[in-house]
């Protein structure tokens, strides 16, 4: 654009000096996409595979809440309960079955699977689908969210999930266990900072 707004007619530039010229606007251009400070080259740009972060590890440090404050045999009822639904995860586009419990107030344990669509944004995760299934209950008191994968790692809820699990259970732990001994254990405050909730509302 700049280029065009200078070479208007009446400007005789000559043609070693329109050469200069484009080399100096494609280097503005380049110094546009990449920034003053940065390399130029937008390879340098991207991280390096063995750079890039682990999507298993959740930002911020662990917390104990699940060892600490839940009943370890609810706990564990959770768990398997996940394991189950995933068993009936509807996933024939990702391969990538999904079980979720969610443990309310009352004690009570509901889950869900993920259920996929072949319009792709359709698609629910498991862990909205188990809080769906707790509210339909008439539970809206969220206190532990179990994530199951089988895999080799575990897999922490996406954005959309924590999210939804904010409005149900602010203080809720969340709890992700996989095939192996890999977990994550947070608070969900950790994992959704800064959340937006029914309150910024009132
Ligand atoms: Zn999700």
């Amino acid at each position: 654009m700049l280029r065009f707004s200078i070479a208007v007619p009446g400007c005789l530039l000559t043609a070693a000096a329109m050469l200069c010229f484009m080399d100096f606007a494609g280097s503005l251009s380049q110094s546009a996409r990449a920034g003053v400070d940065s390399p130029a080259d937008p390879e340098q740009l991207r991280p390096m595979p063995d750079q890039m972060p682990d999507p298993a590890e959740p930002p911020g440090a662990t917390a104990p809440a699940v060892n600490q404050e839940m009943d370890q045999a609810l706990v564990r009822k959770a768990v398997e309960a996940a394991r189950v639904a995933s068993r009936n995860a509807w996933c024939p586009y990702s391969k990538f079955p999904v079980g979720a419990a969610v443990v309310t107030g009352d004690n009570e344990v509901y889950s869900g699977c993920n259920v996929e669509n072949a319009s792709y944004g359709l698609t629910i995760c498991a862990e909205r689908n188990a809080i769906g299934q707790a509210v339909a209950r008439g539970q809206r008191d969220v206190k532990l969210v179990v994530v199951y994968t089988p895999t080799e790692k575990a897999t922490a809820p996406c954005g959309a999930c924590r999210q939804v699990i904010n409005e149900f259970g602010p203080q809720a732990a969340v709890l992700c266990v996989c095939d192996s001994e890999s977990r994550i254990e947070e608070r969900l405050e950790a994992l959704l900072t800064q959340a937006f909730g029914p309150r910024n509302l009132e």
